[in-house]
């Protein structure tokens, strides 16, 4: 039985978790003082449990705003990245694209814990869609170039691949493990799967869509199914590669996202924490001695300050905090360096007409593409049917997303209004403006996510879940969540959790 819960729990069927809520800090903070650095969600969390529990919380964020990577980019919001390029975004009121996070798997109960008890109303993320095409240019064959939607794939190759086992299993070809009735069952679910006809054959299905609709009357139209695509082209193609998108344990067909943008959430917190934040503080040092901590900084007028604490729980990302004057011990300080942070592109497109809803029928979901830098382009989960929408022009990593943000505002956005003219034609002409962002040239991240391989997670990675000696560090890079928002809430709730528990001890 435990086995069996233990299980589920990896899976995330537990029937309760760890991680479901945050530690209950009971016993009294005995006057501690603790200074957060960085008023992204790890930050936040804490400051929000710790100052509830008692604690006297002060949290120093480099940033005029909270949220860290919690961020949405909408009218007014500016952005300046490490090359010197200035954006304000332009958007018209009430679009926005989410630079950052944008959407919440139903098993991060972390997160979900926050949005529910700070009242932050949640819509679905639409994270698959059929209608929505796949556009390969890199395939061979008729397929290769040309969009095609990703319920017409999924259907072709799930019925030729069906067809093919069945014929195999009624022909005996697959008695082996399957005798029987058994074999029967594995016929008849072949055909229910694919879709097959009597003869076992694979002609297509009315899932894919006909080229004349069924209608109201007495002339309902001819319905004809599209015929499908030669397995041969489709296999071809490459398209398929894009069908296990959404069969892992992070990405699911539907997820949900905060009505009104991610940051949401973060101003959901920061109006609790809020008070406790010195904004445009930026840590500059950290010195710690037996009996505390000091951190010094810079705050928004180039003027040093300082601030003394009990303890320190510091959730810079590694990126920039591998470059701040640190008092930890050489083991400490080498485990920092174990992990890579990634490049990752975003652009927000507004877009005159929702043409992608209004000419295609596509209501929100991924357009993924085999182009270098753009990798997918992303269709609103919200706002559905109005006048204009922002879609996400691009969402891309490594060293294309680097070679594409190299580039000016202006040089991204038409490289990516030329990107997705390949797959609607509507796009150049519907195309208003433009917001990108470039996480690996945004100054107090340096990076997407921390991305840790098997020697750093290995070697360096529990040596940072520990704290060094007044110091504990959190955010999402010290969890297995990385490049989640539930791993920067998780990971603070683990740290507060040992800082309390050393403070009931002392
Ligand atoms: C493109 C992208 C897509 C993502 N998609 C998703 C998603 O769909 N769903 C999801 O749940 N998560 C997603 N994430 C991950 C999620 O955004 C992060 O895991 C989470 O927000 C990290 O929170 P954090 O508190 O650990 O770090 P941060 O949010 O980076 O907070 C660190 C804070 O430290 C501050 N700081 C840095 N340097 C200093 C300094 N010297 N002095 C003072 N303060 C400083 C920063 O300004 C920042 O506020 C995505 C992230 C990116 C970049």
């Amino acid at each position: 039985m435990s086995l069996v819960l233990s299980g589920m729990e990896a899976l995330g069927y537990g029937i309760a978790s760890a991680t479901e809520r945050p530690p209950e800090l009971t016993g009294g903070a005995k006057n501690t003082k603790i200074v957060i650095l960085g008023a992204g969600l790890a930050g936040m969390t804490a400051a929000y449990e710790l100052s509830k529990a008692g604690y006297q919380v002060q949290v120093l964020e480099a940033r005029a705003f909270a949220g860290g990577r919690c961020q949405t980019a909408r009218k007014g919001f500016k952005h300046t990245d490490l090359i010197g390029h200035e954006q304000t975004c332009d958007f018209d009121d009430g679009l926005y694209i989410n630079v950052g996070p944008w959407r919440i798997p139903y098993h991060h109960r972390s997160t979900l814990h926050y949005t529910k008890a700070f009242g932050v109303p949640l819509e679905s993320f639409v994270n698959d869609n059929d209608a929505a095409y796949v556009y390969f240019e890199k395939g061979a064959g008729p397929l290769a170039g040309k969009p095609v939607r990703k319920g017409e794939i999924a259907a072709d190759i799930r019925g030729y691949t069906a067809e093919l086992v069945a014929k195999a299993a009624s022909a005996g070809a697959l008695d082996a493990p399957l005798t029987g009735l058994d074999r029967e069952k594995f016929i008849a679910y072949l055909v229910n799967e694919g879709r097959l006809s009597k003869d076992l054959a694979y002609k297509g299905t009315e899932g894919r869509g006909f080229s004349v609709n069924p209608g109201a009357g007495v002339n309902p139209g001819p319905g004809k199914e599209l015929p499908p695509y030669a397995f041969k082209d489709v296999l071809d193609s490459g398209a398929w590669k894009v069908l296990s998108s959404v069969t892992g344990y992070e990405q699911q067909r539907t997820m949900l996202q905060p009505a009104g943008g991610m940051d949401q959430i973060a101003k959901a917190f920061e109006k609790r924490v809020g008070p406790m934040i010195r904004y445009g503080a930026v840590v500059q040092k950290i010195k710690q001695s037996p009996s505390g901590v000091t951190v010094a900084f810079k705050d928004a007028d180039g003027k040093p300050g300082e601030v003394t604490a009990d303890y320190c729980l510091c959730t810079i990302p590694l990126s920039v905090l591998k470059q701040i004057d640190l008092d930890a011990s050489a083991p400490f300080k080498a485990a920092m360096s174990g992990v890579a942070y990634a490049p990752v592109n975003k652009i927000g497109l507004q877009m005159k007409t929702r043409f992608w809803e209004e000419k295609h029928h596509i209501y929100g979901g991924h357009i993924y593409t085999d182009l270098a830098g753009i990798n997918s382009i992303s269709l609103p989960s919200t706002g559905w049917q109005g006048e204009k929408g922002v879609l996400l022009g691009y969402y891309a990593f490594g060293g294309e997303a680097a070679k594409i943000s190299a580039k000016t505002p202006a040089e991204r956005a038409a490289f990516a209004v030329a990107a997705g003219q390949k797959v609607f034609p509507e796009y150049a002409d519907n195309f208003e403006k433009a917001f990108s962002f470039s996480w690996h040239l945004a100054e107090y991240n340096l990076g997407g996510w921390a991305e840790w391989g098997e020697t750093g997670r290995k070697d360096s990675y529990p040596i940072l879940c520990e704290p060094d000696g007044r110091l504990y560090l959190a955010g999402e890079h010290l969890s297995y969540l990385g490049g989640w928002q539930a791993g920067a809430i998780e990971s603070a709730w683990q740290q507060i959790g040992k800082i309390h528990a050393r403070v009931s001890k002392a």
